[in-house]
């Protein structure tokens, strides 16, 4: 019989996937021997089941009646029972977290008759009626499906009555009053009448954690996290504890380590008085975890020494909630925190150098994408100084400039029309989502490191600023005032520093990250405990990986950025650059020529200026290889625009006038050589073929460049490079052409050249045909964004605006593949080109140079496909070799969700 229920006692935190994270850790920790209330998970399967048949399985009903009997057995209650109630949360627990997302209803089991027995056994009435009410919101929201606003409605009005702003301030007689007008809510909107019987509430409610697993904020959040849609949830049936029992009660959330800046310590918020729900939204200001020593030392040491068990077992940051009822302190949860980019990185190197974990563990655990994000700039402070307006918590590091908006929508909408902009709100749910998606950066008044709008903010890399309290938000006026009187409105301009936590008027300029600094030599490697642990794991990334890593650069510039940065050469060198500017008459000349010598003058005036280009790249890149690739654009791409010369054209035809003899000989060249798809027309080698004399112009200013330097005693390594090879031919002929050219260059300077000559692979038929070109060329670098255009016959300049977004919503693809390489169509090519070549040219070098270089998946595809080096943009160089390095310990992706 399929087992759709576990107790708490039969699972383990590696069973994710069968009882979702909070399910699998709530078993780990009762097998722990830790303080965790009883309870079940029902498993995800049992969600799939649902999910497709639209009921729940028949073996689940009795297997849930076994796993309630065994909670009361443990507790001591009876579920229904009216003397000594047993009380239920209802949670679900996906295998990957998503924070708020989806249904958790509190209190099951309360009814007419049970209400009394929970009055008569806590002495407390206030609190039952509470619980009760609690009960009737979340159940009649979540399940039912009524309008949440009618019972905070209720709830205002009762505080209003009052004169009150805190709930605290309703008694056991106001509560009564308000469950009574929470059920004839209830009634009035469901037409039925709230269900007592808690058997029928415990099943509703089961039902409903499945079907959040399909809300349209629970799909946007798997979307935005690439978590794939048919995992289902589990649920997680567990008896309550009460951190609202009375004024000896708490209830809070907790880190092992401050999950923000990486830094030691345990770190949390609590409240008294109050059920989980309350900390995470920011109902009321929660207090710093410190202070729980005053309020219960006994309590607060159990909690310490739990979570120092906690993360010794799980060797890593641990997030935990706990309650304290009377005195008792219970677990409800923990599971390996999120963290921000910089805390990964300084907690890694704190923990191998507590001993927790060693040095490829610390590598496997920072990725890529986590130092592409600490390499965002920061805010100047120098520049900001004076402007700031009022300190919130720093909850996402980064900084962030944009006009305020005050709801989602306006977010979503501005962000459409192109504007950047600052989400700002009391606190976000889970229903500002797609308004967090859309900002630039996210500030709320209230809330701390563990709000809502902070827990999303860091998992999403956003820049976000909580619990600005002295902020005044007027959400009816659509008013932000700051303390210093100074009023803004929706569309005024704001910068945050998620850093820091300050909150400035206007737009303050950014600066470097201390990471870049560190890597421009700018700072050094003790500079701060952040720069200090990148250091020491990109070293050790260096020290394991076998992919080597070059740089795309085109430019002195870039090439010596590209060096600081750690690149061991340069992967690709674009020559288009050598052809534009004052050189593009130069060009004009060259297609206007009307025989070999008007043709041979304009290449013998382009061949000083590109030596130049040449030998300053050579000299930065001194000693490492330099790969420079031949013209690839077409020609007409660096004369006048064909339709603009149209219109010349027109207009002086229409003035009875005619275009100059100049004029209309580029109009008639501009005229011949326009292509409808130019893409796959006169481009790469064939302009090499086709344009007698230009490549030919390229290798020798490279030479000669080459030469230069030799007698000046420095070590120059050009490698010349043939693009959009498609056949052995063409190569063969370009090739034979160089090795005219070396040896001309050879006896003119009387040095020895030794450069080789490679081709880009980027036509599929080249990459099919590998083995033959392999035989003549010494070098291969995939082209993979031709590739990608070419293989999948998308339009690398056109697609990805005009339909990329709908094949992604449509699961064509996850992830566009001129952004991370398609392995089972590009990729493939890739790798019968690789293992072809390789086998007819055992000195073959392979790289690859397309933007994929620099993509922490690709990466890693690179490394398992034999490729021997990756070249990128040189920002993008750390991030590769990072990457290298992890997928070197043979980690499978780049992802460490
Ligand atoms: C490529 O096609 O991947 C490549 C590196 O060349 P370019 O982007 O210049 O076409
Ligand atoms: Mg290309």
């Amino acid at each position: 019989m399929p087992k759709y229920v576990y107790d708490f006692t039969e699972g383990n935190k590696d069973q994710k996937d069968l009882l979702g994270g909070k399910g699998a850790n709530l078993a780990e920790m009762t097998n722990m021997g830790i303080p965790v209330p009883p309870g079940f998970t029902v498993t995800t399967e049992a969600c799939k089941y649902y999910l497709h048949h639209g009921s729940v399985p028949d073996e689940l009903a009795d297997q849930v009646t076994a796993a309630l009997s065994q909670i009361e057995k443990n507790t001591g209650k009876g579920f229904g029972d009216a003397d000594n109630p047993l009380l239920l949360s209802v949670r679900s627990g996906a295998k990957f977290s998503m924070p708020g997302m989806m249904d958790t209803v509190l209190n099951i089991g309360l009814n007419n008759e049970t209400i009394d027995g929970l009055v008569a056994l806590t002495g407390n009435e206030r609190f039952a009626w509470d619980s009760y009410r609690r009960l009737i919101h979340m159940f009649g929201d979540t399940v039912l499906g009524v309008d949440g606003e009618l019972f905070e409605d209720v709830m205002d009005a009762e505080k209003d009555a009052k004169g009150a702003t805190n709930d605290l301030a309703l008694d056991a007689k106001d509560l009564k009053r308000v469950t009574e007008k929470y059920k004839a809510i209830v009634a009035e909107q469901t037409g039925e009448p709230f269900p007592d019987d808690p058997r029928t509430q415990v099943d509703l409610a089961i039902k409903s954690v499945f079907d959040s697993w399909n809300t349209d904020r629970a799909i946007l959040y798997r979307r935005q996290e690439r978590i794939p849609g048919d995992l289902g949830t589990a649920v997680n049936v567990q008896a309550m504890v009460f951190g609202n029992m009375g004024g000896d009660s708490y209830t809070g959330v907790a880190f092992t380590r401050d999950p923000a800046s990486g830094a030691q310590g345990a770190y949390g918020d609590w409240l008294a008085d109050a059920q989980g729900e309350d900390v995470v939204a920011g109902i009321r200001n929660a207090q710093p975890l410190v202070e729980l020593q005053s309020a219960d030392q006994a309590a607060y040491d159990d909690l310490i020494d739990i979570m120092a068990r906690l993360e010794g077992h799980y060797r890593d940051l641990c997030d935990i909630e706990f309650t304290i009822e009377r005195g008792k302190l219970w677990m409800l949860q923990t599971r390996v925190g999120k963290r921000t980019a910089g805390a990964a990185f300084v907690m890694a190197g704190h923990m191998v150098d507590e001993g927790l974990i060693d040095m490829d563990e610390a590598l496997s655990r920072v990725n890529g994408a986590q130092l592409t994000q600490l390499m965002f700039p920061h805010f100047d402070a120098s520049a900001a100084r004076g402007a700031a307006l009022t300190t919130g918590i720093a909850a996402s590091p980064g900084a962030a400039v944009g006009r305020i908006v005050f709801d989602s929508d306006t977010a979503e909408e501005w962000a459409d029309n192109g504007e950047t902009v600052i989400l700002v709100r009391r606190e976000t749910t889970p229903d500002d989502l797609k308004g967090m998606v859309a900002a630039n950066g996210i500030l709320t008044t209230r809330g701390g490191k563990t709000s809502h709008a902070a827990v999303v903010a860091r998992g999403m890399g956003k820049t976000c600023v909580c619990g600005a309290e002295e902020l005044e938000l007027n959400l009816a006026a659509r008013t932000l005032k700051a303390p210093d009187g100074s009023v803004f409105n929706q569309g005024d301009l704001v910068s945050i520093d998620g850093t820091s936590g300050t909150v400035f008027a206007g737009e303050v300029p950014v600066q470097d990250s201390p990471v870049v600094q560190y890597f421009e030599g700018k700072v050094a490697v003790d500079h701060d405990p952040l720069v200090s642990a990148v250091h020491r794991l990109l070293t050790h990334a260096d020290e394991k990986r076998r992919l080597r890593v070059r740089a795309n650069a085109d430019t002195p510039d870039d090439a010596q950025r590209a060096r600081r940065f750690g690149a061991e050469g340069i992967g690709l060198c674009r020559t288009e650059h050598m052809f534009l500017g004052d050189r593009r008459q130069l060009v004009e000349n060259l297609i206007l020529a009307d025989g070999d010598e008007g043709r041979m003058a304009a290449l013998d005036a382009l061949r000083p200026m590109q030596k130049g280009d040449y030998l300053e790249i050579l000299e930065a890149m001194d000693g490492l290889p330099v790969i420079v690739r031949l013209l690839d654009p077409p020609l007409h791409e660096f004369l006048p625009d064909y339709t603009e010369l149209e219109v010349e054209w027109a207009l002086a035809r229409a003035k009875g006038a005619r275009l100059d003899d100049d004029r209309a000989r580029v109009f008639d060249a501009v005229h011949r050589m326009h292509e409808q798809n130019p893409m796959l027309g006169l481009r790469g080698v064939r302009l090499g073929l086709v344009i007698e004399g230009l490549y030919e112009m390229q290798v020798k200013a490279l030479s000669e460049a080459a030469a230069e330097l030799i007698k000046a005693g420095k070590s120059p390594r050009p490698e010349v490079m043939i693009p959009l090879t498609a056949t052995v031919q063409e190569f063969e002929i370009m090739h034979d052409r160089s090795e005219k050219v070396f040896a001309e260059v050879e006896a003119e300077y009387g040095v020895t050249l030794d450069i080789p000559v490679g081709t880009m692979i980027e036509v599929p038929r080249a990459a099919l045909t590998a083995g033959e070109i392999a035989e003549q060329a010494e070098f291969f670098s995939f082209g993979t964004n031709d590739l990608t255009q070419m293989t999948w016959a998308f339009s690398r300049d056109d697609v990805e605006g005009e339909f990329f977004g709908r094949y992604i919503e449509l699961g064509i693809f996850g992830v566009s593949p001129f952004e991370s390489i398609d392995p089972a169509g590009v990729g493939r090519l890739v790798k019968i080109a690789t293992d072809d070549g390789k086998a007819a040219n055992t000195d073959l070098e392979v790289g690859v140079c397309g933007e994929h270089g620099g993509d922490p998946a690709s990466i890693h595809f690179f490394d398992a496909a034999g490729v021997d080096y990756v070249s990128c943009s040189p920002f993008r160089v750390p991030v590769a070799r990072l990457e290298a390095g992890r997928a070197a310990l043979g980690e499978g992706g780049s992802d460490t969700r």
